[in-house]
């Protein structure tokens, strides 16, 4: 069976898309080169990290799948620095199928591993490609680690590795079920250190979004970060976005240092917050089309002096042209790479400083007297909660359509729900047995699954 059907038969996500079709699309493209995308880019967010590490033979298997659908000849696992453990673990598998022992489906060549430096938003496909340079290729296809691994371990997508950090009892990256909620994750990983009012943010604590309490866990879901609910975090991320543009708009300095700690803009890829700014606010009549290469990773609002978010504006910005359909078809002005993009790049270490979080250190001022908190560990304790709730949507594209009711008891991996033919769908399957409880059709729609 080729790998793109079987990451469709298994329901297998990458990113926001289904995995089948990005492998569909790399063999139109025919590249010649997968790059595993192992990278996390965000403070306390380990999740790829620690999953090359712990299952390195489902990452390889699951990348010699996708290496021999395209035809492929290279394959590069591109790690963060520091990533020994990831190294080791792969790097053993490697050798003993090269000396033609050890785990089926581990390729015994054509694969490199690659340890980039450490940078917030390292992980974006484009921040990826232009790290790698000349060992990458311009050919080439980014596929998320966690979907080559999910690939490589066969058999339906029912589970996912999450990354639970910030303030709870056991900080850990956790393979739980799709469809748990919020809140269950979080009583699995010993429960919040805070108040009542905690708040989860999905994706980490720099650009995370808050996510309400029973918001199920999806294929795509890479980490939950909580903090407390009055904390500085928590305030940014509820403050209205209209708040956030008036203030913007009336306090901005335009000292660009939003600009210089931008990803795109430090690829040379025609992206300018600061400019953006002050087109918004009427100061200039530049164009604001650069808007579109925002990835809203949130570094500017961490550069930003006097504690704005640009990167809501910026978003902003680039919603309206989309909504406009205007210029969203013409190419996007590219440039060089900035001469100083190394220096100027911040680690996630520096970005975890910035947001306040790690532990006091007890001398020097200001960031230098905090230390960044270490990465989560693994943690490979079973998650088992009571009841789930499935989404039937979980990837860009319809809905898959129940093929269960209420009342029937299903077994671990059988379908929940189908996709319909011809429609960029996925099958749905359940992560345990039990019964079925709610059917809910639909964009929103979900099955919910109560274990025996
Ligand atoms: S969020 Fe800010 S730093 Fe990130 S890409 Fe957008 S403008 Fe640049
Ligand atoms: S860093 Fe802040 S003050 Fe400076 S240009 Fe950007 S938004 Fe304006």
């Amino acid at each position: 069976m080729t790998a793109s059907r079987a990451a469709f038969l298994a329901g297998i996500v990458d990113g926001a898309r289904p995995l089948h079709q990005r492998l569909l699309d790399a063999k139109a493209r025919r590249v010649r080169v997968v790059i595993a995308n192992a990278l996390d880019g965000a403070p306390e967010v380990a999740t790829a990290r620690r999953l090359a590490a712990a299952r390195p033979v489902e990452l390889l298997a699951g990348l010699a799948l996708a290496m021999r659908e395209l035809g492929a000849t290279r394959g590069l696992i591109a790690l963060a620095a520091p990533a020994a453990e990831a190294q080791h673990a792969l790097a053993g598998r490697l050798t003993d199928a090269a000396r033609g022992v050890g785990a089926a489906g581990v390729p015994s060549s054509g694969i490199e591993l690659v340890e980039l430096a450490d940078a917030a938003a390292g992980n974006d496909e484009a921040e990826l490609v232009a790290d790698l340079g000349d060992r990458g290729e311009p050919d080439a296809v980014v596929l998320g680690a966690v979907a080559l691994a999910a690939l490589g371990a066969g058999g339906p997508a029912l589970m996912v590795p999450v990354t639970i950090a910030g303030a709870v009892l056991r900080p850990g990256v956790r393979v739980v079920p799709v469809g748990m909620s919020v809140e269950d994750v979080i009583d699995a990983a010993g429960g919040v250190t805070v108040g009542p009012a905690w708040l989860a943010l999905g994706g980490g604590p720099l650009a995370g979004r808050p996510l309400d309490r029973d918001t199920p866990i999806e294929l795509r879901t890479r980490a939950l970060f909580v903090t407390a609910g009055d904390s500085d975090l928590a305030r940014r991320t509820r403050l209205p976005l209209a708040d956030r543009l008036r203030q913007s708009l009336s306090a901005c300095e335009a000292c660009a240092a939003c600009t210089d700690v931008c990803p795109p803009a430090l690829r040379g890829a025609g992206l300018a917050p600061h400019l953006i700014l002050r087109a918004l606010g009427g100061a200039t009549d530049q164009p604001v089309l650069g808007a579109l290469a925002c990835t809203g990773c949130a570094l500017c609002d961490l550069a930003c002096p006097v504690g704005l978010a640009p990167h809501a504006l910026v978003l902003a910005a680039a919603r309206a042209l989309r909504d406009r359909a205007a210029d969203v078809d013409r190419e996007l002005p590219s440039g060089t790479p900035h001469p100083l993009r190394a220096e100027r790049r911040l680690s996630t270490r520096v970005a975890a400083l910035r947001l306040g979080l790690g532990a006091p250190h007890g001398v020097g001022v200001g960031v230098d007297a905090r230390e960044s908190p270490p990465p989560p560990p693994w943690d490979p304790a079973p998650v088992e909660p009571a009841r789930i709730s499935v989404p039937l949507l979980q990837w860009t594209g319809v809905p898959a359509r129940p093929v269960v009711a209420p009342g029937m008891y299903v077994a671990r991996g059988s379908r929940l729900a189908e996709p319909d033919a011809g429609t960029l769908s996925l099958p749905v399957h359940a992560p345990f047995a039990g019964f079925v409880g709610e059917v809910v059709p639909g964009r929103t729609g979900f099955v919910t699954l109560h274990r025996t």
